[in-house]
């Protein structure tokens, strides 16, 4: 038997990435949003390249829509919710394979204009949306990650 969250009322909504090199990627939200999908404060969507395809429709334009639709799904369906926070990392294999390698952190802008634009442009989305990204980068030996949150100018 394994335990269920009845009446969660989350307040957050995180895109990371799928990445099995980043298993810790949750204690970091925990650790710096102070929420957790174990108690019912967070709604993390798992997907590779992470925020990455909000950046890049031309790259993956279905990757684009896919991403756009899940978040105002949650956003839909969980009133609560007031912040998104996109999540990318240094060296992502989805980056490399749609040959924009090293555009991890750059992005984030883009993908958090584009997370404002669409949640504000859709009326079954009530709550309006904090867009707060981070951005996880390796240690020298690959062997650990650290993450930071990155401040956007958002005007
Ligand atoms: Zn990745």
């Amino acid at each position: 038997m394994y335990p269920t969250v009845l009446g969660a009322k989350p307040t957050h909504l995180f895109i990371v990435c799928s990445d099995i090199r980043l298993p810790a990627q949750e204690r970091f939200i925990r650790g710096r949003f102070g929420v957790s999908k174990d108690n019912g404060t967070a709604v993390i969507i798992h997907v590779l390249g992470g925020a990455g395809p909000l950046a890049r429709k031309e790259q993956d334009h279905s990757g684009y829509e896919y991403l756009q639709q899940q978040i105002l799904f949650a956003l839909r369906h969980n009133p609560t919710i007031t912040t998104v926070g996109p999540i990318n990392h240094q060296a992502c294999l989805w980056y490399g394979g749609n040959g924009v390698a090293g555009e991890e952190e750059t992005d984030l802008p883009v993908i958090s204009r584009n997370i404002v634009t669409f949640t504000t442009g859709d009326p079954t989305v009530r709550q309006k949306v904090i867009v707060r990204p981070s951005f996880l980068e390796f240690n020298e030996g690959g062997n650990r990650f650290s993450g930071r949150e990155v401040t956007i100018p958002m005007a």
